[in-house]
C-alpha cells in the first residue's frame, strides 16, 4: 500500500483541482483567512488561502505579468504605483523591473501572507527588498480612499470576492480608485474565469464601466485558477491600453508586446456571454 497526500480546492461546487503533496510547509490561520503552503509534485511550492489557490512557483509568472506589464506598458511614463491585495509580493516583483518608476506602495489587509511569502515564496517576494517599496497593512478600500489625484497606475490583486475581498469588486470603491489616479491614470483588476466565475466577472465589468471613460477585458493562462482561463478588466481615463506605447523593456517569460495586443482579442464566446456589444 502506499500513502499519498493531496491538496485539493473545490474550484466550484462541482468542480476540483488537486495537485499530490510532497510537503506540509505551513499552516496557520492569521486574523483574516486560513494560509495554507504546501510543497507539490507538479506545481512546486502552493499557497492557498481559506482553500483556494493565490500562487504556485510553476505558473505564478503569467498572472503577475499580466497584471503589471499590460497597464505599466500602456502608459506613457508611468511613475507612482499602488499595489491593493498581492501580499504575496509576485505583482510588486513585476513592477520593480521598471526602473524609472519612483514609488510603488502595496497595500494589504493580512500582514500573515506577507511574512509567510517571505519565508516560503523568496523568489516570489523578493521585490518587497527594493528599497522604492512601502508595504503597508490596510484595508485598501480605506487607503485608496485617502488619496486623491496621485498615481500613475493603480493594480487591484485581490482574492476572490468573499469576504474581506467583496467590497474590492464593487463601485465606491472604483470611484475611490478613479479619484486617486491621476488624469491620465489607469485602473487594471483580476477578474475571474469566464467559465467558472461568468458573474463576478460580468459585474465586475459593468461595474468598473460605471466609473472609467473605457474599459477593457483582457486575459491570459493561469493553469491552477479556475478552468486556466483567467481575465483581467482595466480602465483607463485616458489612453488605449490595448496596445503597448512602449516595447517590452523588462525581462519576461509570459508577456511581451504582441502578447500584450493578442490578450485584448478576446474569444467570441466571452463577448457574448459577457454581454458586450
Ligand atoms: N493572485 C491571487 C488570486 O487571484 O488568487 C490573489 C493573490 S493575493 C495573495 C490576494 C490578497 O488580497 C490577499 O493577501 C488578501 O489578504 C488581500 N486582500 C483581500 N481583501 C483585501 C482588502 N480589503 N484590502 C487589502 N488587501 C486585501
Amino acid at each position: 500500500m502506499s500513502l499519498e497526500l493531496w491538496f485539493t480546492e473545490e474550484q466550484t461546487k462541482n468542480l476540483r483541482i488537486s495537485c499530490r503533496v510532497k510537503e506540509v510547509l505551513y499552516h496557520g490561520r492569521s486574523k483574516y483567512q486560513e494560509i495554507v503552503v504546501v510543497d507539490t509534485y507538479e506545481y512546486g511550492r502552493l499557497m492557498a488561502l481559506d482553500g483556494a489557490i493565490q500562487i504556485t512557483e510553476k505558473d505564478e509568472f503569467t498572472y503577475h505579468e499580466m497584471m503589471a506589464h499590460v497597464p505599466l506598458h500602456a502608459h506613457p511614463f508611468p511613475r507612482r504605483v499602488l499595489v491593493i491585495g498581492g501580499g504575496d509580493g509576485g505583482t510588486v516583483r513585476e513592477v520593480v523591473k521598471h526602473q524609472d518608476i519612483g514609488s510603488i506602495e502595496l497595500v494589504d489587509i493580512d500582514e500573515d501572507v506577507i511574512r509567510v511569502s517571505k519565508e516560503f515564496f523568496p523568489t516570489v517576494s523578493v521585490g518587497f527588498s527594493d528599497k522604492r517599496v512601502t508595504v503597508k497593512v490596510e484595508d485598501g478600500v480605506k487607503y485608496v480612499s485617502t488619496k486623491k489625484d496621485y498615481y500613475d497606475i493603480v493594480i487591484v490583486d485581490s482574492t476572490d470576492p468573499v469576504d474581506i475581498a467583496k467590497v474590492l469588486f464593487e463601485v465606491p470603491f472604483y470611484r475611490s480608485i478613479y479619484e486617486a489616479l491621476r488624469e491620465d491614470g489607469i485602473f487594471v483588476a483580476q477578474t475571474e474565469s469566464p467559465f467558472c466565475e461568468l458573474d463576478i466577472l460580468r459585474e465586475a465589468y459593468g461595474n468598473i464601466k460605471r466609473v472609467f471613460e473605457s474599459v477593457w477585458i483582457y486575459w491570459g493562462v493561469m493553469p491552477t485558477y479556475p478552468s486556466g482561463m483567467w481575465t483581467y478588466t482595466i480602465g483607463s481615463k485616458k489612453y488605449d491600453v490595448s496596445v503597448p506605447r512602449r516595447a517590452c523593456s523588462v525581462e519576461t517569460r509570459y508577456y511581451n508586446s504582441d502578447v500584450h495586443k493578442a490578450a485584448f482579442v478576446l474569444p467570441p464566446f466571452v463577448r457574448e456571454w459577457v454581454g458586450m456589444e
